[in-house]
């Protein structure tokens, strides 16, 4: 059994946080690959060190004079860490280069990348695990996207060397021999690329929080958590704003069948939540969640007998292409069609778009209306159950909440509607309380 494991920056804070990590690796000897993320914030108002190293490369970069005290600053975080662990071990040589670096040719990701590196070499120290630099195994291509082929190459082979390496999170090497980060957030990619590379048994995830709650803690108090969650089901939630993971995490490890363990740091004994490729496993209420975003618009477009006139659609959308307006859901009635997109993304654009909307497809009416909030249900349960639609709309008329847009993915495994920005919240709550707290 392999297990990659990935801590992220909260995780690893501080000395007490490294001790955690360790007990948790020391636990289980499938853990035998460790990818770390940079310190993070050990209290809501502190800075993580990929700011203040950003905060040093823009120093560096105006020349400032003020580089030195800023590198200091974070010098700082890693000798609390290390001396709070106790550890015969010291940084000179690597912050001496790094300074240099700064000054003599500044490069963005280069000091981004720092903050993982630098925890990486602490971590190995501590743990007596070999460290790999991730410039020498992960590789970007011309475009700047991962080159899966040449990373999964080099970094298996490299891991097939070792029993217990530290790679550290967030960066490889760009095609241009710099070292080239992901964007942020990134050090779950690393993980999920370790871990595809590997051929692990579980990608463990570890964070502040115990996976996946069912919705957001901010609007309902105490959600239930998710216990096991598909990547569809998954992919639909974080687009709804659900964000715990990186997107780009999930790709490297599905491609290989390899589950997602998310887990909490500060509580090893909860299970956390799985994702998975697939699962007979059933969600416990129906649904697995629900999340939603506030700040869309309907353009709703009218024409007497559009349903018999080939290409209207066609027409219309490129009126949104031209603008350059991507659209995010398109249901549609007999004569009306409606087109749902972001109303930041309209609102400069809006006056261009109907135009070009008479211009391309001349309709009877294009009428707008704005402060559109859209909720995901999402849920593979709901394939398999009658009256998921009719729960939710019941619990929406009980709560008094007009539904101004209904949507059902052909796929079944979500459905979305559309209320008023301020009955957002509300149509929360009655939704997750007719699933989850009225358990039928
Ligand atoms: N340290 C990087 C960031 O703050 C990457 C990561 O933590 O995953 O974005």
């Amino acid at each position: 059994m392999i297990k990659v494991v990935k801590f992220g920056g909260s995780s690893l804070a501080d000395a007490t946080q490294f001790g955690k990590v360790a007990d948790i690796i020391h636990a289980d000897p499938s853990r035998v690959f460790v990818v770390p993320s940079a310190p993070g914030r050990r209290y809501p108002t502190d800075t993580k060190v990929t700011d203040m190293l950003l905060k040093a490369y823009d120093l560096a970069a105006a020349g400032s004079g003020e580089l030195d005290a800023q590198l200091d600053a974070i010098r700082e975080r890693y000798d609390a860490i290390i001396s709070g662990l106790s550890l015969d071990f010291s940084l000179d040589g690597e912050f001496a280069e790094i300074r240099k670096n700064l000054k003599e040719h500044p490069e963005r990701d280069y000091a981004a990348s720092r903050g993982e590196y630098l925890n990486g070499l602490v971590m190995a120290a501590y743990l007596g695990f070999d460290f790999i630099d991730p410039f020498d195994v992960i590789f970007f291509n011309e475009e700047g996207g991962l080159n899966a082929y040449k990373t999964e190459k080099v970094l298996s082979a490299r891991l097939r060397e070792t029993e217990h390496a530290v790679i550290p999170g967030f960066y490889g090497q760009g095609k241009d021999g710099k070292v080239k980060t992901f964007s942020r957030g990134g050090s779950d990619v690393t993980g999920s690329i370790v871990a595809s590379a590997a051929r692990a048994d579980i990608y463990e995830n570890w964070t502040d929080v115990s996976g996946f709650l069912i919705t957001d803690p901010r609007i309902v108090k105490d959600p239930a958590p998710i216990h096991t969650i598909t990547y569809r089901e998954l992919r639909e939630l974080s687009y709804m704003g659900a964000s715990v993971l990186h997107e780009d995490a999930i790709f490297p490890v599905r491609s290989k069948g390899i589950p997602i363990n998310i887990r909490n740091t500060n509580c090893p004994e909860d299970e956390g939540t799985w994702i998975v490729e697939s699962t007979a496993r059933k969600p416990k209420y129906t649904i697995t969640g629900v999340a939603g975003k506030k700040g869309f618009c309907a353009v709703l477009i009218t024409k007497a007998m559009m349903n018999s006139e080939i290409g209207f659609g066609r027409k219309v959308l490129q009126a949104f292409e031209e603008n350059d307006i991507s659209f995010e859901h398109m249901p549609s009635g007999i004569d009306t069609m409606t087109v749902v997109v972001h109303e930041s993304e309209f609102l400069d654009k809006e006056q261009r778009v109907v135009s070009t909307i008479h211009r391309l497809a001349s309709p009877d009416s294009v009428e707008i209306e704005s402060g559109l909030a859209l909720i995901a249900v999402v849920g593979r349960g709901m394939k398999s159950m009658c009256g998921t639609a009719a729960r939710i709309f019941s619990a929406l008329a009980h709560a008094r909440i007009n539904i101004r847009m209904i949507d059902q993915g052909s796929s079944e495994l979500n459905i979305i509607v559309g209320v008023a920005n301020e009955d957002f919240e509300k149509a929360i709550r009655a939704i997750y309380s007719i699933f989850v707290e009225t358990q039928l």
